[in-house]
């Protein structure tokens, strides 16, 4: 969806939304419980509240991944859960209000896989839901892991080493783009 936004000096940008905004979605003011209006302000359509002009600003859902490689395999982890149950998948998960994304891609490879990960690098950030419950994007570490075995948990159902040549059938085009870039 593009989206043409008059600036300041009246110039037009157009913006590319990866996803479209629902302003719909908030009924109600969380401030103060009186019903919000949709007013057209920074460029967007938003819920305001008419009582204490609070203004509902929707922030993107971020996700945190993390490539972890020993002796030339990657770690993957097969979903346990829809969407994509039984696809793979990078270790990888939501980044919780306030946590520093490397932390949450940390977090969640121990998580799904029972391995401390040190984050080394970042890889790339993907932009674009990929489906209703996804995040807006995805931030690709790169990590190295203690040693140990791993132990599939959380919601990864198996967790496996695979040769870059020889992947399971991948749950994300994000991930499928990491994988064969990287
Ligand atoms: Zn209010």
């Amino acid at each position: 969806m593009e989206q043409p936004l008059r600036v300041k000096n009246g110039a037009v940008l157009v913006v590319r939304l990866v996803n479209e905004m629902r302003p719909e979605s908030i009924l109600f003011c969380p401030r103060c419980g009186t019903a919000v209006q949709v007013e057209f302000h920074y460029g967007q359509q938003r819920p305001v509240c008419p009582a204490c002009a609070w203004m509902h600003f929707a922030d993107p859902k971020v996700a945190a991944a993390v490539l972890v490689e020993r002796n030339g395999r990657i770690l993957l982890v097969q979903r346990a859960n829809d969407p994509y149950k039984g696809l793979w998948t990078l270790p990888a998960g939501f980044v919780n209000a306030g946590e520093d994304p490397a932390a949450a891609a940390a977090r969640e490879c121990l998580e799904e896989t029972g391995l401390t990960v040190y984050i080394t690098g970042i890889i790339d950030i993907v932009a674009g839901r990929e489906h209703s419950r996804g995040s807006d994007f995805v931030i690709f570490y790169r990590g190295n892991a203690a040693e140990g075995e791993a132990h599939a948990a959380d919601d990864a159902s198996d967790v496996g080493w695979f040769e870059p040549g020889n992947l399971p059938e991948l749950a994300f085009k994000s991930t499928t783009h990491i994988l064969t870039q990287a």
